[in-house]
């Protein structure tokens, strides 16, 4: 059993926590937390062990949650820790995770040269086995890569636009995002998206451009792909509905916004609506002789979560691309085909 730490309990850590709990081959020794809100005592309540800094101890339990212990006990006592601090923070903690000799994985916020790799798991898992270091690529880097890669089973990957309209904050962030705008975000282009992509892709030609649109619910993508070859729609569609990790919708259902993908999130129970699949929309599909473009949805809170615990098994070179994907799917739920 691989012995995982998640540091930094917020929309992706506590996702990553969750999903570890589920992986036959790992155990979660406990989570970091600096304030003893409410995520911290639904955590606590679920038997999660919670590390604090040393000088946060009496602020815990003067809230009725007992810590496990310091951070730094955490970190020694782990074999590798997911960071899920906000951005920046993660390059912080790299100190100490050198110093106690621990691999780590960190997040899409933090700069590429954090780690020794930047990772999505459908493009170069086996490039990742036994680094130390770790990033996997920001949500919306991860839906993009995730595509690309899978097209290029098809054909080669010539070259890539893509247009992304990212949501202003997550649903409990009530402090931040535009309320009546739409903004360039930035103006000038690329966007970062295309350099972050090129992290794993070398030399993929990619010109991304990002607007923020005053919404919580998911992104969206306009993804125009540029192959080798002519393809054919079915080629596409097959490609496309037999890899995990990317779901069709169709519009025979009705459900053609991020808030009905949402609502089918919750009619199906899915554990905090959570769609970790790349959702897209089979009618945007359109294919002209080498040139195929679609459009589809991100939910940005859990999208990562897959590709992180497939980073721990990569970084501790326990196993192979397709054993860890499989295993990290079927632990999960994750769909492949249709999402309804
Ligand atoms: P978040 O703010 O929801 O969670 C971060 C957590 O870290 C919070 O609970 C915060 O209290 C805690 N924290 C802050 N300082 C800390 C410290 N010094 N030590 C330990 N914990 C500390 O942030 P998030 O959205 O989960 O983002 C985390 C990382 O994941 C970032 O790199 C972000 O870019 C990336 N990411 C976020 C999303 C998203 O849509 N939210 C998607 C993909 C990747």
């Amino acid at each position: 059993m691989i012995k995982v730490a998640v540091n930094g309990y917020g929309t992706i850590g506590k996702r990553v926590a969750d999903a570890i709990l589920k992986q036959p081959d790992m155990r979660l020794i406990g989570i970091s937390k600096t304030t003893p809100n409410y995520e911290a005592l639904i955590a606590y309540r679920k038997g999660i062990n919670i590390y604090v800094p040393q000088q946060s101890l009496k602020k815990f339990e003067e809230a009725g949650i007992t810590p496990a212990g310091s951070v730094e006990e955490l970190i020694k006592n782990a074999d590798i820790i997911v960071d899920a601090t906000p951005n920046g923070v993660g390059a912080q903690y790299k100190t100490i995770y050198r110093q106690f000799d621990r691999n780590a994985i960190f997040q899409g916020g933090e700069k590429a040269d954090v780690a020794d790799i930047s990772f999505s798991a459908l493009c170069n898992y086996n490039d990742a086995m036994n680094k130390k270091y770790i990033r996997v690529v920001s949500c919306n880097t991860t839906a993009l890569l995730r595509t690309i890669c899978t097209m290029s089973k098809v054909s080669r990957v010539e070259k890539v636009r893509a247009t992304i309209v990212r949501r202003a904050a997550d649903p409990k962030e009530v402090k931040k995002g535009p309320i009546n705008s739409l903004s360039p975000d930035p103006a000038t282009i690329p966007s970062h998206h295309a350099k972050d992509v090129n992290s794993v892709i070398k030399n993929l030609d990619i010109i991304t451009m990002a607007v923020v649109a005053p919404t919580t619910l998911m992104h969206m993508h306009f993804l125009d792909i540029t192959l080798k070859d002519r393809v054919d729609k079915k080629d596409i569609i097959e490609v496309l509905s037999n890899t995990p990790r990317l779901v069709l919708i169709s519009s025979k259902y009705d459900a053609n916004s991020t808030a009905e993908l949402m609502e089918i999130a919750r009619d199906l129970r899915r554990d905090r609506n959570d769609i970790p699949e790349v959702m897209i929309f089979e009618d945007s599909i359109y294919v002209k002789d080498n040139e195929v473009m679609l459009m589809y949805a991100v939910h940005q809170e859990s999208i990562v979560v897959p590709e992180n615990i497939d980073a721990i098994r990569a970084s501790m070179g326990l196993m192979s691309a397709d054993e860890s994907i499989k295993i990290t799917n079927t632990s999960l739920g994750i769909l492949k085909g249709y999402l309804i």
